[in-house]
């Protein structure tokens, strides 16, 4: 019989798979849990130790007692640990430490210019998150994982930039080894969107297994959660419908060298470009929001009008991917509901019914903090995982061999 496997071949439960049970913070005695794993009892408290020990499991508050000494029940302990999040933008980054239910302990922010390199940004955020744990007095050993977004396309497996249009010196640079360097954590990076898909499904859709989320700002880009998960594709670009061709966008040029592209119509730089060619003096979002604002009959026509063109490739998603809620975030939501109903308009239009009867198509629910709650999100089900977990008490066992 292979080692690790019980009898008739059912994986044994070790330390890390005991664990998922109790990920949902409910407390449990450890009959109760010997019962569910089929261990031993004696087995269970082995593998309890060691989960008290790493700080994940400890006693819970015991239920109320109907006589005699009650039962000590166990759970999660989501204050034992910390999660480390980070939202890097183009010229601005956030980053907030939490505990491992994803509570916020503290934040802070900066404006910096992701194009002053790896190096410059990555030492902004080892100092942000020094900060924070001196104002919550902890160490960065107390750190279970990192989750960070840039913004531009990340090999996910790796960590690493892949080709990121707006940030010279970021191409292939390893994010994880980097800071390990300096924070002894499993550090997970993906891109901007991608973690805003995940924050807004954790914070404003809990319940939905098939979302899309939309950002419209300066780019325009897409994070698919499928079946409850995050679809990333095979290089990680997946949604990434920025650069599909419009037929309304005709040969306008767009920075990625191509003609035609969505974002080169319908993004906010393009909404501004629209609206200086009418005669106003727009020169960012802010400016076209602020219009908006005021009634102007131009600037509505020109944000619903990119609406309808994001709708154009939205329909051909809903055919693919069959999504049950569209979430549209970025900073051209701000103009209020007139590039939804564009997007609706065409959406609606150009779907199959049976695709639209109960799709909802709806402002993003997390707002701007949607990109860091999903950094967070990323970083505590890696931590909780069984590959957390095993990572946590491989470290406790170094820790052990150390002190022998
Ligand atoms: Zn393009």
């Amino acid at each position: 019989m292979a080692e690790g496997m019980r009898s008739g071949g059912i994986p044994a439960v070790g330390t890390s798979e005991l664990f998922q049970i109790l990920r949902d913070g409910v407390p449990r005695t450890r009959a109760e849990l010997a019962a569910m794993t089929g261990l031993a009892r004696s087995t269970v408290g082995v593998r309890l130790d060691t989960l008290t020990e790493i700080g994940l499991v400890g006693a819970a508050e015991t239920a109320v007692s109907t006589g005699g000494r009650p039962p000590v029940q166990v759970a999660l302990l989501p204050q034992a640990r910390l999660i480390a999040a980070a939202d890097i933008g183009a010229s601005h980054a956030r980053v907030a430490m939490t505990d491992l239910s994803g509570s916020p302990l503290a934040a802070a922010d900066a404006r910096l210019d992701i194009a002053d390199g790896p190096e410059r940004v990555l030492t902004w955020l080892v100092g942000a998150i020094d900060g924070m744990l001196a104002d919550i007095d902890r160490t960065r050993a107390d750190i279970a994982a990192v989750g960070i977004g840039l913004p531009g396309p990340v090999e996910f497996s790796t960590g690493r930039p892949a080709n990121p249009p707006i940030m010279p010196g970021w191409d292939g640079f390893d994010v994880p080894a980097w800071l390990r360097a300096h924070i002894p954590a499993h550090v997970l990076v993906d891109n901007d969107v991608n973690i805003a898909a995940l924050g807004e499904r954790e914070h404003g859709w809990p319940d939905v297994d098939h979302l899309l989320f939309v950002k419209v700002a300066t780019g325009i880009g897409s994070g698919i959660v499928s079946e409850g998960r995050l679809q990333r594709g095979a290089q990680g670009t997946a949604g990434d419908i920025g650069h599909v061709r419009v037929a309304s966008a005709g040969d306008t040029p767009c920075r990625c060298g191509n003609t035609g592209c969505l974002e080169a119509v319908a993004s906010a730089p393009a909404i501004a470009r629209a609206l200086r060619a009418a005669g106003h003096d727009v020169a960012s979002s802010d400016d076209v929001i602020a219009l908006v604002a005021r009634g102007d009959i131009d600037a509505i026509g020109a944000v619903r009008q990119a609406g309808r063109m994001i709708g154009e490739v939205l329909a051909t998603c809903v055919s693919l991917i069959n999504p049950s809620v569209i979430a549209v975030g970025g900073s051209v939501t701000r103009a209020g509901e007139h590039l939804l109903a564009g997007v609706r308009e065409v959406v609606y239009a150009r779907s199959m019914p049976l695709a639209t009867e109960h799709l909802i198509i709806a402002q993003s629910r997390a707002g701007a903090g949607a990109a860091l709650a999903g950094a967070a999100a990323l970083a505590i089900d890696y931590a909780l995982s069984p590959a957390g977990v095993d990572e946590m008490v491989a470290t406790l066992e170094d820790r052990r061999l150390v002190v022998r």
